[in-house]
């Protein structure tokens, strides 16, 4: 991430030329996105390109196609999709965490309700199926909690779900409000439509991409959802031409030849450069829990292939590895209440999925892998 402007920050000080965005239909809001004509003359009607953004994206809540389930639901007016939220946005937990890539923390995570995945292994599934679960996203004291944890010491917002996705009009409006220069992270499943995309482009300033399946049938069986290796792919794409990038893979137990092969393959081809982190935690949740194909731990053969298949491909497994500074906790960094899920796996070892400062040396002192599910 760079050191200037954020993203969003940039957006709402590129002014376009525009009279009030209410009177314009979508189609002419969209080529306003587009094209962003520049204000002519000192008297011309000017509107910020993150206005316009807003403005689309409160519109494809109306017919939703936010995510390429692209299920049509007038969420304005309370309908529901197939995630299940309606015109009210919920996040559920907050807090300065550690377990993220090197360059990325100390980071201020915030955790939304929802999601327009069903994966069988979900460690936050209550708040997935339930999009009640939280408070509303109001976005001044939204933006009011994003200042403060910047000013505590964060060095960025990063927006997780469940899938933030399916919450964008919520989000770029708290963004709009946020005073304090915050870089912003996207971490997501990469099902979001073609248009979600373009609204992101330029807004978001690092793509934290989980590439969760590798093939149709996995992402239809584990995550009942179809089309995702096409739209995962497209979107990958996208995101690597406008912003900074790593692709994230979770290994699942008995998937690899399925799953990360042709992730592997995919990513070699096509982005090179990325930087690739391949995740070890996996820890069954929720379905998985009765399933005994997913009720286990990967084993040292399953580990040893994957790291074989990353490293034939030559993957970029190394830049997301190195800190950007010195991330030792910082005293009254993530201050409140620490809140934190630890589970045991079947093979007994230990996963933390909040791994909050204060853990950090316990986990450490233990030798026990901390880490967090995106
Ligand atoms: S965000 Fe996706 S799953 Fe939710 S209603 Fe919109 S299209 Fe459907």
């Amino acid at each position: 991430m760079g050191e200037s402007l954020p993203g969003y920050a940039r957006c709402a000080r590129a002014m376009l030329s525009a009279g009030p965005l209410r009177n314009l239909d979508e189609q002419t809001l969209r080529r306003l996105h587009n094209e962003r004509p520049e204000p002519a003359g000192s008297n011309a009607e000017t509107v910020s390109l993150l206005d316009v953004k807003i403005e689309l994206a409160r519109r494809m809540l109306s017919g939703c196609r936010l995510c390429e389930r692209r299920c049509g639901a007038d969420r304005t007016a309370g309908e529901t999709g197939f995630c299940g939220v309606g015109n009210r946005s919920n996040w559920f937990f907050e807090q300065v965490l550690w377990g993220e890539e090197p360059p990325l923390v100390p980071s201020h995570e915030v955790f939304f309700s929802g999601c327009n995945l069903r994966c069988s292994f979900c460690y936050s599934w209550q708040s997935m199926l339930d999009p009640s679960v939280g408070e509303a996203v109001e976005p001044g004291s939204f933006a009011a909690m994003v200042d403060s944890r910047r000013a505590e010491g964060a060095v960025n917002l990063n927006l997780i779900g469940g899938e933030p996705t399916i919450h964008l009009p919520a989000i770029l409006e708290a963004l709009r409000l946020v005073t304090r220069p915050t870089a912003v992270v996207w971490n997501s499943n990469f099902y979001m439509s073609a248009e979600t995309m373009s609204l992101l482009d330029g807004a978001i300033d690092l793509y934290l991409g989980d590439f969760r399946f590798g093939c149709d049938e996995c992402a239809r069986t584990l995550g009942g959802v179809d089309r995702y290796v096409e739209t995962a792919a497209r979107n990958f794409q996208l995101a690597a031409r406008s912003s900074d990038l790593i692709i994230r893979h979770l290994l699942i137990p008995g998937h690899i030849e399925c799953c990360l092969k042709p992730i592997a393959k995919w990513v070699a081809e096509r982005l090179p450069e990325a930087p690739f982190n391949l995740m070890f935690q996996y820890t069954p949740f929720f379905e998985a829990l009765d399933d005994p194909a997913l009720c286990r731990s990967l084993t040292p053969e399953e580990e040893k292939e994957a790291l074989r298949i990353v490293s034939e491909h030559k993957l970029n497994t190394t830049s997301w590895r190195r800190p950007l500074s010195d991330s030792a906790p910082a005293d009254g960094l993530g201050k409140g209440e620490i809140s934190t899920t630890i589970a045991i796996r079947p093979d007994g070892r230990v996963a933390v999925m909040h791994l909050h400062g204060d853990l950090v040396q316990i986990v450490r002192s233990l030798e026990i892998g901390g880490s967090v599910h995106g």
